[in-house]
């Protein structure tokens, strides 16, 4: 998900064993950061491109991720993080970077404060409030972009992490919101697809002309 420009937005894992998921503790909580120890030199990592609307690959919907595949994607994330700050973003999903993967990172820390990233693996949302929320929204692929979407305010959500932990944890606001948008991607929806049909055709029109014209 793209940063907001001039937005009040209020808001806001382990060992290097990959595990079999079956032996993983049932449930855990806690986020280890050391999981994240690329992040210090972050800045200095070429950002993995991202991929524009409307390309097919957006459409598509994901795979599960296997435990087989937690190197390849330990290798992915320095990258994709590197692609996410720079741009800057708050949540960046495996199919906007062309992997058919079921995973998406998110940070959604305000720029100045310490960065809380996230990595969720096979997320689920397991449950969400009635109350609904309209937030504006942006999208690394839609590049400059926005458009108030209503999504639940408040989800739980149920993810592993990179040591096949299970975590599950609550999220509200601008941290819900990501977490939801940057799940439509791996079902191959984006956040116009909550819009009116004209509302959506008259971005994606726009889109294309900026896109034509070589704006960012
Ligand atoms: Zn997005």
């Amino acid at each position: 998900m793209q940063a907001l420009p001039l937005q009040n937005a209020t808001q806001n894992l382990h060992s290097d064993l990959i595990l079999d998921w079956h032996l993983a503790p049932a449930l855990a909580t806690s986020q280890d950061m050391s999981e994240f120890d690329f992040l210090s030199g972050i800045d200095a990592v070429p950002p993995t491109p991202i991929l524009i609307a409307p390309q097919p690959v957006l459409r598509e919907v994901t795979r599960d991720v296997r435990p087989e595949d937690i190197a390849f994607i330990r290798e992915q994330l320095p990258g994709m993080f590197s692609a996410m700050y720079k741009a800057p973003g708050i949540g960046l999903a495996a199919p906007q970077v062309g992997l058919g993967m079921r995973f998406a990172l998110v940070d959604v820390a305000e720029e100045d404060a310490p960065r809380e990233p996230m990595l969720l693996i096979n997320p689920e949302i397991i449950s969400d409030s009635d109350q609904l929320a309209a937030r504006e929204e942006g999208c690394l692929s839609l590049p400059n972009q926005y458009a108030e979407v209503v999504r639940p305010e408040s989800i739980r959500v149920r993810y592993r992490n990179l040591a096949g932990e299970t975590i599950e944890r609550d999220a509200s606001g601008l941290l819900a919101t990501c977490i939801q948008h940057e799940m439509d991607h791996l079902d191959g929806i984006l956040f116009v697809d909550h819009l009116s049909t004209l509302k959506r055709n008259m971005i994606m029109r726009r889109l294309a002309k900026e896109q034509k014209l070589g704006r960012r």
